[in-house]
């Protein structure tokens, strides 16, 4: 069952000014859809190819490194979409008071958050995570996440944040702490939440 990119359920251009239309466009019609095909093609004909995305992740060190850039490719995207959206949603209920309890304050988890996208050398992404019932930020190198049997710190990812240069490098330039303080504005905290959820 060959693996497709998702749709966009916002515009291209509904996360201005805060991630511009032209890396939107780029961002999901190039970089992912060609995590898409180059994975469909490295799964072509191999036992993997029958595999959910979330099993393949689950046991990625049996997999060659094809499998596991553009598999964590797919997968981070697909998330990443959906957890955007256009002007934010706000947060409350249950997420709301377990940040609060572990981070003090959105704030205290933004700063954490922001910390884990800025510090990672390269490329890769900043995450929160819920393990063990409980939330958890990290980072992973490249196009690794929580959900790998490889990952440092393990989790089922509820949010990402892509700090590939490719996630924002024709607005921001060099400034990635700039994107991280941006993207907050369209946060799509009802999706977060859900995953929240779904996660415990
Ligand atoms: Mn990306």
């Amino acid at each position: 069952m060959a693996h497709t990119l998702p749709t966009l359920p916002y515009g291209h251009d509904a996360l201005e000014p805060h991630i511009d239309t032209l890396t939107m466009q780029i961002h999901h019609g190039k970089h992912h859809q060609a995590y898409v095909d180059n994975l469909n093609k490295a799964l072509a004909g191999t036992e993997g190819e029958n595999k959910s995305l979330e099993e393949l992740m689950a046991s990625i060190s049996a997999y060659p490194p094809a499998v596991r850039n553009n598999g964590g490719g797919h997968y981070n995207h697909s998330l990443f979409w959906s957890v955007l959206t256009p002007g934010g949603s706000p947060l409350n209920g249950d997420l709301e008071a377990a940040i609060n309890e572990i981070f003090g304050s959105l704030d205290g988890l933004k700063e954490k958050m922001n910390t884990a996208g800025t510090t990672r050398f390269g490329s890769g992404w900043a995450w929160l995570s819920v393990s063990e019932g409980k939330l958890v930020v990290s980072s992973t190198p490249n196009q690794d996440n929580p959900l790998m049997d490889i990952a440092e710190v393990k989790g089922t990812p509820i949010l990402g944040i892509d700090v590939w240069e490719h996630a924002y490098y024709l607005k921001y330039q060099n400034k990635r702490p700039d994107y991280m303080v941006a993207i907050w504005n369209v946060v799509n905290w009802a999706e977060v939440a859900k995953r929240y959820q779904a996660a415990l």
